[in-house]
């Protein structure tokens, strides 16, 4: 068999297997843009288990590109709550915005336009044009990568740009004419439910009888991919502040700064330690831990007095691990060391608050809040403050 015949075979039995194996899927049912846009985003780092609740209320709460464009951040944010990776929700509300003012709230197909729109890389682009207008156009991530990695035995290093280039070109080969939809589909199912990373379902494999990689039983050792960097580790020390008087069962938090990691999402007030001595302040006692705690967030301009370690916390981001220590804590006026009165605590003012060295923070730069565990429906917490939240007031 030569390659024009092994490509022929690979498309054909991937198409037909894809016709009568396709799983049911939300987005899969209508051929709307919009849903398969928010799809494709929600999908990245992130399993479609996972997704198809998230997407449901998601559509239900923004059915169209308007009601996203025209939503408050706090409410999409929300809405992505637990997905993580939360720049794809901002991204995702500013080119829903730039979909209504440039083009009428309708999505765009040309290869232009779609790159265009804020958090749509190659992927993304290509999937959007491919599974929604049925244009020839790659759509190649990890699970295809793999796939044509090993039918093809490419032992190419699959991080490397130009081997994305060889398979967007391969895959530009392989789309038989009107199918670009279904084949892009069809790839990346295969790559989900059978040409798995580990332990790849060759024996119910429709293209098994000609692929390389089997044959030559390298279907294990591939693809090549060299190793991402380990997360860089932080370690954070982090104040559960409790409320007094009327605020009693209720728990300070924070908003973070509009841009950056986790921009705009609420938070418990936290310090962030060295990375040259965070090793040294994993293993502090306690109370160097606390003192340490009091003496930053008082800097920050946030008075408190922590009273005891409450538990350890911790969260990988793609390219940062936290691990951090909470202690609970009591609030206290920054100038007397009284216990700050619960009144001055809700009008406390921000807009002036001096943070850091000499800096000032605008009122709508930092926020805070007391909350109650019903409160928290309100605000969009990284996973890792919602577990401690949940932790927190379920212990109460
Ligand atoms: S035969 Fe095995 S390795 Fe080859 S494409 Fe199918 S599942 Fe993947």
């Amino acid at each position: 068999m030569n390659n024009i015949e092994q490509q022929r075979f690979f498309s054909r039995e991937l198409l037909d297997w894809y016709g009568r194996n396709k799983r049911d899927l939300p987005w899969r049912r209508h051929r709307n843009p919009y849903y398969i846009w928010i799809s494709e985003i929600m999908l990245q780092q992130t399993r479609v288990d996972t997704v198809i609740p998230y997407f449901n209320r998601f559509i239900e709460k923004f059915p169209t590109v308007e009601s996203l464009a025209d939503a408050p951040e706090d409410e999409v944010l929300k809405c992505w709550e637990g997905l993580g990776y939360y720049s794809r929700a901002r991204n995702l509300q500013h080119a829903a915005r730039q979909v209504k003012e440039l083009y009428g709230g309708v999505m765009p197909s040309g290869k232009e336009e779609v790159f265009g729109l804020k958090g749509v890389g190659p992927y993304t682009a290509g999937a959007i044009r491919s599974i929604a207008f049925n244009i020839p156009a790659p759509a190649v991530d990890g699970n295809v990568m793999r796939v044509l990695s090993r039918y093809f035995l490419i032992e190419e290093d699959i991080m490397k740009g130009s081997t994305r280039s060889h398979m967007e070109e391969l895959v530009m080969q392989l789309i038989p004419e009107g199918r670009a939809s279904d084949f892009n589909q069809a790839l990346m199912e295969l790559g989900a439910l059978v040409c798995t990373p580990k332990s790849p379902k060759c024996l119910t494999c429709p293209v098994m009888e000609h692929c390389a990689a089997r044959l030559e039983g390298k279907e294990e050792s591939l693809p090549i991919k060299t190793k991402a960097k380990p997360p860089r580790p932080e370690y954070r020390v982090t104040a559960l502040v409790e409320g007094t008087g009327e605020y009693t069962g209720k728990v300070l938090i924070r908003k973070r700064p509009s841009t950056g990691l986790l921009a705009s999402m609420w938070e418990l007030p936290h310090i962030s330690v060295a990375q040259d001595g965070g090793a040294a302040v994993v293993s502090l006692p306690d109370e160097a831990a606390m003192d340490k705690l009091a003496g930053d967030l008082k800097e920050e301009g946030i008075p408190i007095q922590p009273v005891g370690h409450f538990m350890n916390a911790e969260h990988t981001f793609s390219h940062i691990h936290w691990n951090m220590r909470v202690f609970k804590c009591e609030w206290r006026d920054a100038a007397s060391n009284n216990l700050y009165a619960a009144e001055s605590a809700a009008a406390y003012d921000v807009s002036s608050r001096v943070v850091g060295a000499g800096e000032v923070k605008s009122a709508s730069d930092v926020q805070f809040r007391w909350i109650s565990p019903e409160d928290m429906e309100l605000y969009a917490f990284p996973n890792v403050f919602l577990r401690i939240l949940n932790q927190y007031f379920s212990s109460k």
